[in-house]
């Protein structure tokens, strides 16, 4: 007979082994990572990492590092979407959320546990298939568009904040018109001297912006596949 601490997480994909690495991963989110909100911790704690990539590379979902996810795309690094909710929400969790780039909708689970309303478009159907069966599987209600998302998804807009998980070189302007008033835009953005992840504020009409350091993400590419 097997054990039902071990046949039930299990099928929840809630494995003992699982939840143990996904601990450690946020100690070391927390301890060398430098991320302090327990919002973010907690979130990142409950959502699966492993089941947003391919089976093959599951053993390796708790190391912060990004993978392949196919179509030469990757899911980002732990640290990195830790880093990017962390800005997103700092001004009060938002209500309703763009994301740009669903890839393997890893980053779109994060803020759906959050209690955040996501929507998120993505440019790669194969892709997004396998996030919608992802969502599916978890029980989580992410809204999901296939588009190029450069120019937003005006249908819902007004967002109160928009995260962009793939780098452009400058953003549409389009994009900041669908951010709210007291909204907040995380976006990796930068050309040849490497990108930077900026954090623009809508406050009293005015755009805010702000640098939170270099990092590095896939290109954000025109037109749909
Ligand atoms: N947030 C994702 C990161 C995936 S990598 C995750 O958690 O896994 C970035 C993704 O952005 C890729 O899947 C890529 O196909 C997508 N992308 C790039 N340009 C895009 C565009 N113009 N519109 C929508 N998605 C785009």
């Amino acid at each position: 007979m097997t054990p039902r601490y071990l046949s039930k997480p299990e099928a929840r994909g809630l494995g003992m082994t699982s939840q143990r690495a996904r601990d450690r991963m946020i100690e070391r989110l927390r301890s060398e990572g430098g991320i302090r909100d327990e919002r973010v911790l907690t979130a990142m704690r409950t959502v699966p990492r492993h089941q947003f990539m391919d089976e093959a590379l599951a053993s390796r979902a708790y190391e912060d590092t990004a993978l392949p996810i196919g179509c030469g795309q990757t899911i980002s690094q732990p640290w990195v979407v830790a880093r990017m909710t962390e800005a997103l929400i700092e001004h009060g969790l938002p209500a309703r959320v763009l994301e740009v780039g669903t890839g393997s909708g890893y980053q779109a689970a994060v803020l759906a546990s959050l209690g955040v309303e996501t929507y998120s478009v993505e440019r790669i159907e194969e892709l997004l298939r396998a996030a919608r069966r992802r969502f599916r599987h978890l029980g989580l209600n992410v809204r999901t568009r296939h588009d190029d998302g450069r120019a937003g998804w005006a249908e819902y807009a007004p967002y109160d904040g928009i995260i962009v998980t793939a780098g452009a070189t400058a953003l549409e302007p389009a994009l900041f018109d669908q951010l709210a008033e007291g909204g907040t835009l995380v976006a990796p953005v930068g050309g040849g001297n490497g990108q930077r992840l900026l954090r623009w504020r809508r406050v009293a009409g005015e755009l805010l912006q702000d640098d939170l350091g270099a990092v590095i993400f896939v290109p954000l590419l025109p037109g749909t596949l």
